[in-house]
């Protein structure tokens, strides 16, 4: 028995090991993806509940490997969030999403909204409200078209300077969402004290719609506070008809979700737009 235990260890740490050396390796290649332009945008609709019409898109990046194909933000962002490389992505995604949008909004009835994930580590840079000016004026975007959506959980470390931005790039005219809503630990207590205009809620809370009352409860009481304290509430991944309903009738502002439309590449998303907005 004791040598199998042995055994088990050392396979153990030789897989961590090997997974160890292959995030080494993603990091190290991840450094030039930008530069060699490996990094691309795909669009998800985000849909006002009313009208069903769409009012926005949210921007999620992907990283096309030359090897190793399409890689999903969850492996990568994380990575480049430990290396510091996040905040140049956070940028070059600002700057790209703004740059297509001008090309969309040439052939649509209304612009549209975009939406952009600021990873939380963009606001320990005390000049970042500048920086986003100044893509802003270089790609001629309004900033009351703009949305930068930050996740809750990774915010608390430096509070006072995360609002302090916050305040600045609101004074422009550039919306905030808290991301994720309800999977921190604290949601309320970031409902209450941080300057925003948008709370989206986790789908975790949406996919139980139609088989746990008590969820519905809750997206039911989340909604009426943040309606209460002049928040909007984007309900994030609605795929069912019911859920559709529900959110509805409960006065949900907006909703995203494969329902309407999976995030796609902006060839799609143009037909996609045309779609969605008659
Ligand atoms: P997120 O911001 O919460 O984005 C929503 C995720 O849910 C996206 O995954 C989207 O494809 C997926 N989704 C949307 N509707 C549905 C649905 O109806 N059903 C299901 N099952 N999923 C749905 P994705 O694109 O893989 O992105 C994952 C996360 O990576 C994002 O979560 C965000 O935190 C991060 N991320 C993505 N793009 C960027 C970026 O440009 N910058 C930064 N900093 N983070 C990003
Ligand atoms: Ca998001
Ligand atoms: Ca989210
Ligand atoms: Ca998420």
């Amino acid at each position: 028995a004791k040598e199998g235990g042995r055994n088990k260890v050392f396979i153990y740490s030789n897989e961590m090991q090997e997974k160890r050396v292959a995030t080494m390796e993603l990091a190290n290649q991840l450094h030039n993806a930008l530069n060699k332009g490996e990094f691309v945008l795909h669009y998800q609709p985000i849909m006002d509940l009313k009208n069903e019409v769409i009012t926005g898109l949210e921007a999620l990046i992907r990283w096309q490997h030359p090897q190793k194909g399409l890689i999903s933000p969850v492996e990568f962002i994380p990575i480049a969030e430990n290396t510091g490389l996040i905040h140049q992505i956070n940028l070059w995604v600002l700057k790209t999403a703004c740059l297509q949008k001008k090309q969309w909004d040439a052939n649509s009835p209304y612009p549209l909204k975009l939406s952009i994930n600021f990873s939380c580590k963009s606001f320990e840079y005390p000049d970042l409200a500048d920086e986003i000016q100044k893509i802003l004026d270089q790609t001629q975007t309004n900033p009351a078209e703009i949305q930068l959506e930050i996740t809750e959980t990774t915010f608390l470390k430096n509070i006072e300077l995360g609002t302090e931005i916050i305040k600045k790039l609101r004074e422009k005219g550039i919306s905030i969402a808290l991301d994720d809503f309800g999977t921190g630990y604290s949601s309320l207590t970031y409902l209450i004290n941080l300057p925003i205009d948008v709370v989206k809620l986790d789908r975790d809370f949406i996919k139980y719609i139609g088989e746990r009352t008590e969820n519905e409860i809750i997206v039911k009481a989340v909604v009426q506070l943040a309606q209460a304290l002049g928040i909007k509430v984007v309900a994030e991944g609605i795929e069912s008809k019911e859920q559709l309903y529900f959110l509805k009738s409960i006065g949900c502002d907006e909703c995203q979700g494969y329902y309407f439309s999976k995030p796609y590449p902006p060839y799609v998303i143009e037909e996609q737009i045309k779609i969605l907005s008659s």
